[in-house]
């Protein structure tokens, strides 16, 4: 699955984004552009990039995420959006999801010809704690979209979900802790808390990755960055079929 970032860097906005990865991944790579400077990057195009032979580089059915070192909603980036719309409509063949932490400005960010949402676009509401759910659910549900997805992550606290887990309006729930060396904890209950709140609700799941430290049976066990994925994979929780990357 491609990773498409227009554009890079971001603001923090909320408490799950204390620990931001793309200000950790810019650290570690010694990037001298502040984090939260937004800029455009060389992949603005990536969707309609074409090979010798002016075929299309990634051929139909490619689904692409889409902004995972940014926030596709992001004010920053209110002068470049239209043009990426314009790219997603020149591929119909593909597919592309993006999370954001800003739903609350969708509105002011779709394109014209939206209507009740593009089919081949996917749009994930990240959640990190009741507050954040308690604010930003109600905006999502209500906002035109073809194809919802519920991201609670980094989960920093355990959520009631219940109120807001439509079966008709979302379609998958994922879950994630938080990485880095001074990541917060998640609490396996929690996780398990997530999980039986949407399979009660006919809702597919998914525990995408532990992050750095995982609370279970009493006990914080820390959970190196290459295993985190597979070692919440390993609790047999999954029923998705998207890949989160963060
Ligand atoms: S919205 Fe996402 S990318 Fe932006 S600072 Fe928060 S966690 Fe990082």
């Amino acid at each position: 699955m491609p990773m498409w970032n227009p554009w890079h860097g971001c603001h923090k906005i909320s408490a799950g984004c204390k620990h931001c990865y793309v200000y950790r991944e810019d650290a570690a790579y010694g990037n001298v552009i502040p984090s939260n400077e937004v800029r455009r990057t060389t992949s603005f195009n990536l969707p309609i990039k074409k090979d010798r032979k002016r075929n299309w580089k990634f051929p139909g059915g490619t689904e692409f995420a889409l902004c995972f070192t940014s926030d596709f909603l992001i004010e920053e980036a209110d002068g470049w959006r239209d043009e990426i719309w314009e790219i997603i409509r020149m591929r119909p063949d593909c597919r592309f999801f993006f999370f954001t932490k800003r739903i609350d400005r969708l509105m002011e960010c779709l394109p014209d010809d939206w209507g009740e949402g593009y089919e081949n676009m996917a749009i994930g509401c990240t959640v990190e704690n009741q507050d954040r759910a308690d604010y930003r659910m109600p905006i999502f549900l209500s906002a035109p979209i073809k194809h919802r997805l519920l991201i609670a992550a980094p989960l920093i606290e355990r959520i009631d979900l219940t109120p807001y887990l439509d079966p008709a309006l979302i379609e998958e729930v994922s879950v994630g802790g938080e990485s880095g060396k001074y990541a917060r904890p998640l609490d396996y209950d929690w996780v398990l808390d997530l999980h039986r709140q949407s399979i009660q609700k006919g809702i597919p799941f998914s525990f995408h990755q532990t992050g750095s430290y995982l609370i279970k049976d009493g006990r914080c066990y820390h959970i190196p960055r290459p295993l985190q994925h597979s070692q919440a994979k390993k609790a047999g929780l999954n029923s998705l079929s998207h890949e989160i990357i963060k």
